[in-house]
């Protein structure tokens, strides 16, 4: 029998499948939406022109550009315009970025949110948003936000660059991870995170032979979506809180900043957690959690260094004392000293 818990499943509607963008619209209608915003990242522009034209007159406007870590500018800017073509829903396309422009409006408006992502961030499973203002990034969770319905298609997420997609990748793993060790990580959670990392180790592992392997794309979403709905779960701990401060006070990107720093946070934490740590072993088929994942990302590409990515060593080293100073929570104490060390570790992009 599993110790005593409380787990809070969330309330979305999941459809997946291989040239599953061709039921948007017929989503959107199901919502209730009879004006909706659209909104794209660049890069998934044509997804958005199907999109668009499936709507028909339920299609009201769309925003084609967006910035990681939501700037307040344009979370003001979005609402502006949901606001001057009275949209009643949004459709997000893209990844996290996308996704959580979308949040940005709904977080004010209550607007429902049909999400379709493209890359393996997970957002679209979560009531978290983010958003940044004068290099800070805040974040909150509010059930208004969660995407009412996630479309799932393989092809869309096909075009998705090799060094972005592995990057991505390693942010649905820090996903489970961390959704192991936080306060409310339960036993629910545990066997989502253990599926989603399993998928999305062998998804990873096809997809670098094979970027258009549609069935290993089709597990990379899997593994993403559960992998975003045990973080949802959960909740985040150290490892995420991490790499927001590290996004919002130095513009790191999102995906890669995860990979630097998951192995050395992993190696920290992985005493208190052994079960799910041999498990999530066992998934990516390391004998070690800390030093499989680091050898896993290096191998399918990543950076695993902090310093890669443009951080200055004081910088590293600042963060870790901004850390500090918000005596962050964690299973296994951590100070100044901790988190410096295990910054500068991934700074440098030491194997732990
Ligand atoms: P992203 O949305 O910025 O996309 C990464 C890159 O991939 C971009 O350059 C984009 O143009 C490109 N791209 C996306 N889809 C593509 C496609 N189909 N083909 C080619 N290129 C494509 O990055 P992300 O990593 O998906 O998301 C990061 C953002 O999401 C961050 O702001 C992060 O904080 C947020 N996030 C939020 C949550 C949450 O639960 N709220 C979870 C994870 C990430």
């Amino acid at each position: 029998m599993p110790e005593a818990f409380v787990h809070v499943g969330l309330p979305s509607r999941v459809v997946f499948g291989a040239r599953a963008l061709d039921q948007v619209a017929g989503e959107v209608e199901l919502l209730g939406v009879s004006r909706a915003l659209v909104i794209a990242t660049g890069s998934a522009r044509e997804a958005a022109d199907v999109v668009e034209l499936g709507l028909g007159d339920r299609f009201a406007g769309r925003i084609d550009e967006v910035r990681q870590h939501v700037p307040v500018e344009r979370a003001e800017a979005a609402r502006a315009k949901a606001q001057e073509i009275a949209a009643d829903g949004i459709v997000a396309i893209g990844g996290g970025s996308a996704i959580g422009l979308a949040k940005a409006i709904a977080l004010t408006t209550g607007l429902p949110i049909l999400a379709v992502p493209t890359t393996y961030a997970g957002s679209e499973m979560t009531p978290v948003w983010g958003q940044t203002a004068d290099g800070r990034k805040t974040t909150g969770t509010d059930l208004a936000v969660l995407p009412r319905t996630v479309v799932y298609d393989p092809v869309l997420s096909s075009r998705l660059p090799l060094g972005i997609t592995a990057a991505s990748v390693a942010n649905a793993l820090a996903h489970c991870v961390e959704a192991t060790w936080t306060p409310k990580a339960d036993p629910i959670t545990e066997v989502l995170a253990v599926e989603a990392a399993r998928a999305l180790h062998d998804g990873l592992l096809a997809v670098v032979q094979d970027p258009h392997d549609l069935d290993a794309r089709g597990n990379l979403l899997y593994g993403a979506s559960l992998a975003g709905s045990a973080l949802a779960s959960a909740g985040t701990g150290l490892h995420h809180k991490l790499c927001h401060l590290l996004g919002g006070s130095y513009g790191l990107p999102h995906a890669e900043t995860h990979a630097a720093v998951l192995p050395h946070v992993a190696h920290l934490n992985a005493a208190a957690v052994p079960r799910a740590g041999a498990r999530l072993e066992s998934a990516i088929q390391a004998g070690d959690l800390a030093s499989g994942l680091y050898d896993f990302f290096t191998a399918t590409g990543v950076p695993t260094s902090l310093r890669a990515l443009g951080l200055t060593e004081e910088q590293a080293r600042e963060a870790a004392r901004t850390f500090a100073a918000g005596h962050p929570e964690n299973p296994v104490p951590v100070d100044e000293s901790v988190l410096t060390d295990l910054l500068v570790h991934a700074w440098a992009g030491d194997r732990p």
